[in-house]
């Protein structure tokens, strides 16, 4: 299978490995299957499939240049003994007719877990594919769970090397801990004095610098990237949908060719995205329920067509969330334009130069059939916690709550009676603070980790081996720096190791 670019040329292709190590496209677009596979996948199968297995069939597809052992024993390692529960993405029972699909039993917490312990497989089987010698980079600005995630899974990777910048004082204290407790003899965290926006603009700054990289290359490194526009991270996200389907066949809360709707806590818009491509290959899917908090840039967007990034930021209690431009959009809106790169590159310099665009009535229709869009604010989220945990005696993040608030709000106005699976992207320990407010009507005693004890407390349940980790390490003291010396630091760092 042949990658291009969403605003590229279609005689411009990279091959999967080629794609994966890449990340973005040159001219900013990003990359998208030549043709996308044909074939369904066999649903009737599913409830006998382990994750293991329907992982495979996915990245089979998509990754065809891998061969299948290289494939499998990635996923193998990938999906083992470091996930608290073996289903990998189980579903827990509820007595309504919606879902939680749970995506946070790897071990940093959350959803990006999914896609990043399997990553950093794919890109060593990449880098000998393409027998490139050189050393890899990865290279990230993190609010949080994805430099997490990215250290935990490249960790004592052969071939790599991990440098992660965060805002200083930007990250909770479960995210910190996270950060400066991971061991591995190629990671690196420093956090930066400003904010996320100040690393990302930084990060893409140093991807551009010629001569940099130039630097680099001779002294045998290059870079590559982990963030959710790498097309390595998208297309194993895929396999949660369709375990979650054969899961609840296997339940018998459906049967075999019913459809369902997922309802996605949307950032970056990767994760429903993935729902989106399971879609296309033949998950029966009514309607993808795209859920944001206070920053409802999407919710517009699905409501009107026109996107509009020049409104005012907030940082909310899902910070995971807090976010005014949903890269992987892009991908969507070129599928549903019929693979038109012209059009895709019209509307992203519009979004560039003049902070919005509007899609055309073909596209729109698309949308309106396909999706559904609302938001939560954060006393809604709040509430929804406190109501979830009230009626089920089940704990969700603040994260699922904007999710679980959107499907009820959906389900209220809507005469839609399709099943719904809630995509739950964190463990409610990963935000005791919001979780236990919220369920108690009070303040943990102390701020910081402590708060999980508070948040065990009241539940009265065991914590997971990946919560109880949490405790044990001990972590390295923080380095903190100017943005502008972040290309210095990268240097002396890769200069120690030469
Ligand atoms: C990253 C993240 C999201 C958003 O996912 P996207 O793929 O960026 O839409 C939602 N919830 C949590 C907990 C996350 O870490």
């Amino acid at each position: 299978m042949q990658y291009r670019s969403t605003r590229g040329s279609i005689d411009d292709t990279l091959n999967a490995p080629q794609a994966i190590i890449k990340g973005l496209a040159d001219d900013g677009g990003l990359l998208v299957p030549v043709k996308f596979p044909s074939s369904s996948l066999p649903i009737e199968k599913l409830p006998k499939m382990t994750y293991q297995q329907i992982v495979q069939l996915i990245l089979n597809l998509f990754f065809d240049d891998f061969t299948s052992e290289q494939l499998q024993k990635g996923i193998e390692q990938a999906y083992g003994e470091q996930w608290d529960n073996q289903q990998i993405t189980p579903i827990s029972n509820h007595h309504s007719n919606n879902y939680y699909l749970e995506l946070f039993h790897g071990p940093t917490l959350a959803f990006k877990d999914i896609a990043l312990q399997i990553l950093p497989h794919l890109m060593t089987s990449a880098v000998t594919i393409e027998q490139i010698s050189n050393k890899i980079i990865i290279l990230t600005a993190t609010s949080g769970d994805t430099g997490t995630a990215a250290m935990r899974g490249f960790s004592n990777q052969s071939g790599t090397q991990v440098i992660v910048f965060y805002p200083h004082g930007g990250v909770s204290p479960v995210q910190l801990k996270q950060m400066l407790g991971q061991r591995g003899n190629n990671l690196t965290a420093i956090a930066i004095e400003g904010n996320f926006d100040d690393a990302q603009t930084e990060v893409k700054r140093i991807f551009n610098d010629t001569t940099f990289n130039q630097q680099l290359q001779q002294n045998g490194y290059q870079f590559s990237s982990a963030n959710s526009m790498n097309i390595g991270r998208l297309i194993p996200q895929i396999a949660y949908y369709f375990s979650a389907y054969g899961q609840l066949v296997d339940k018998g809360k459906i049967n075999v060719g019913d459809a369902l709707n997922f309802a996605v806590p949307t950032g970056n818009f990767g994760d429903i995205l993935a729902g989106y491509y399971a879609k296309k290959l033949g998950l029966p899917i009514n309607k993808l329920i795209c859920a944001s908090d206070e920053n409802n840039v999407l919710t517009d967007f699905f409501k009107t067509g026109k996107y509009n990034r020049q409104r005012q930021f907030y940082l909310t209690n899902s910070p995971a969330m807090d976010i005014l431009v949903s890269s992987n959009l892009e991908r969507l809106l070129f599928d549903l334009a019929g693979n038109n790169a012209e059009l895709i590159s019209e509307y992203m310099d519009q979004l560039a130069q003049e902070g919005h665009y509007q899609v055309n009535s073909v596209i729109k229709a698309q949308l309106d059939r396909q999706f559904a869009a609302g938001f939560a604010t954060q006393d809604q989220v709040v509430q929804e916690i406190h109501q979830v945990y009230k009626a089920d005696g089940y704990l969700i993040d603040p994260h699922t709550a904007v999710a679980s608030f959107v499907t009820k709000q959906y389900q209220a106005s809507h005469s839609d009676k399709t099943p719904t699976v809630i995509v739950s992207t964190a463990s409610p320990y990963k935000f005791p603070e919001t979780v236990y407010k919220a369920i108690t009507e009070q303040a943990v005693s102390t701020p910081g980790l402590t708060a999980i004890h508070d948040l065990q407390k009241v539940v009265q349940q065991p914590l997971s081996n990946n919560v109880q980790a949490l405790f044990e390490q001990s972590i390295r003291t923080e380095q903190v720096i100017q943005p502008a010396k972040m290309e210095k630091t990268i240097s002396k760092l890769l200069a120690s190791t030469y």
